[in-house]
């Protein structure tokens, strides 16, 4: 039996916030949505009751209703949405062009790391994403993920490829213009030259807490010494590192600029191909008959372009010739990856900083905002393999709902202004600022 409730009837805002302070999930929640985009349906819903019981959504209700007991979160002026769900993190990543990069890579430990990582999670969390994939790091990521889901730090729900596997002097490799006596044992973790190598790599980061895979088939950006026009890895050793993944119950993010590698990879069977800055149609078509994604990561380049070309001293030696060369190429495809119809899922590339801001760039670049939407919720959940769980307001899922005050399907900037959010049914962010169970 529910019943209409007025506005005045809800809980008042110091109420809710005792409410989430206490991480009670005892209570029902009923968050009454004046507009609802749930993920995965095209058109919105208006006025919508969302039912929380124990962490998960039981009803998604036309209609703005009371159940018995239930205490209301009343978003009737809001849009509300899934959790957002980033694909490409590094968690611990500062943003660029504040510090020197390898001056902080050279006199910061995995502990450091762990440390920047959960503060740039607890501001993840804060921006609306309550899922994100962390697709190159280290120890530290898998000791954020575990404090994460141990409930010792808000932050998303992390999944994490520990280091990428790719060849010595590749892009992951980070001996990479320094001193060949300058050692760090993790260093070497990553590093594939022969198929068999890859394979036991990959079973290593799954013993290491891997809950997916990351290869470096191509050179990169942001690196020193290599070239991202060239394929760096052999189809071979792609294909071992791919079936080893598969057998474990893994999926292999691939990072890859070229054409012709990625063409390699998409038969290699990767399950993402992250950047793809230099694909082609055939390319795409190649991908969307493999139901092979694409993660666009406009956001990093957006980013170095402006460091490369205002502070060039502060990136990697070697790179921002790369950045000033390659770093506009990604916006100038995205629409011939729009046109052919590729699933393409959200990705940012960055770990501290604005994660929201992809948003405006795919949609200055051609994107619907409503498959904007679809890139950071369905799409990311699918790439993630927990369609299941999240990505989706529907019954059955994990209650991570967030809200924006402004129209995200007519203003491109309105998820970078997030009112709301909820992960597991705790309440993490109301009217725009922290609760108590975002700062305990
Ligand atoms: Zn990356």
């Amino acid at each position: 039996m529910s019943r209409s409730l007025p506005w005045q009837s809800s809980l008042s805002l110091l109420a809710l916030a005792a409410l989430a302070a206490h991480a009670c999930l005892a209570a029902d929640i009923v968050i009454h949505a004046g507009t609802l985009i749930d993920g995965v349906a095209e058109a919105p819903r208006h006025n919508v009751s969302i039912l929380v019981r124990e962490g998960r959504i039981v009803a998604v209700a036309a209609g703005v209703t009371t159940p018995a007991g239930a205490q209301v979160v009343d978003l009737t002026h809001a849009t509300v949405l899934p959790g957002l769900i980033d694909c490409h993190v590094h968690i611990s990543a500062r943003l660029p062009g504040r510090f020197n990069a390898l001056e902080y890579r050279l006199t910061h430990s995995a502990l450091d790391r762990a440390f920047d990582g959960a503060l740039f999670a607890r501001r993840m969390l804060q921006q609306g994403f309550t899922s994100a994939r962390d697709v190159g790091g280290g120890d530290e990521t898998a000791a954020v993920r575990d404090a994460i889901e141990a409930g010792k730090i808000p932050g998303p729900r992390l999944a994490i490829s520990l280091e990428p596997l790719g060849p010595t002097a590749g892009h992951g490799d980070p001996h990479n213009g320094l001193d060949a006596g300058v050692q760090h044992a993790d260093w070497d973790f990553g590093i594939v030259d022969t198929p068999e190598q890859a394979r036991i790599r990959v079973r290593e980061h799954k013993r290491r807490g891997a809950d997916l895979i990351k290869i470096m088939p191509s050179g990169g950006i942001a690196s020193t010494g290599d070239d991202p026009h060239q394929q760096l890895m052999t189809d071979e050793e792609m294909a071992v590192a791919v079936a080893t993944a598969h057998s474990l119950g893994m999926k292999v993010a691939a990072h890859i600029y070229p054409a012709a590698a990625i063409e390699h990879a998409v038969r290699a069977g990767v399950d993402s191909v992250e950047h793809g800055s230099f694909a082609t149609a055939e390319t795409f078509a190649l991908m969307k008959s493999h139901g092979t994604y694409l993660v666009p990561t406009l956001t990093v380049y957006e980013l170095f372009y402006a460091i490369a070309r205002d502070h060039p001293e502060l990136l990697q030696p070697g790179t921002p010739q790369k950045e000033l060369a390659n770093d506009l190429l990604p916006k100038q495809n995205l629409p011939l990856a729009v046109k052919s119809g590729v699933k393409i899922a959200y990705g940012t590339d960055i770990g501290e900083g604005d994660h929201a801001m992809e948003f405006r760039l795919l949609i200055e670049n051609g994107m619907r905002p409503m498959d904007a939407v679809f890139a950071a919720t369905r799409n990311a959940a699918e790439l993630l393999g927990r369609s299941d769980q999240v990505g989706s307001v529907q019954a059955g899922r994990l209650a991570d709902i967030i809200a924006v005050d402004a129209d995200p399907l007519a203003d491109p900037e309105a998820l970078e202004h997030v009112s709301f959010v909820m992960k597991g049914g705790v309440i993490y962010r109301l009217v725009g600022r922290p609760t108590a169970a975002a700062l305990e």
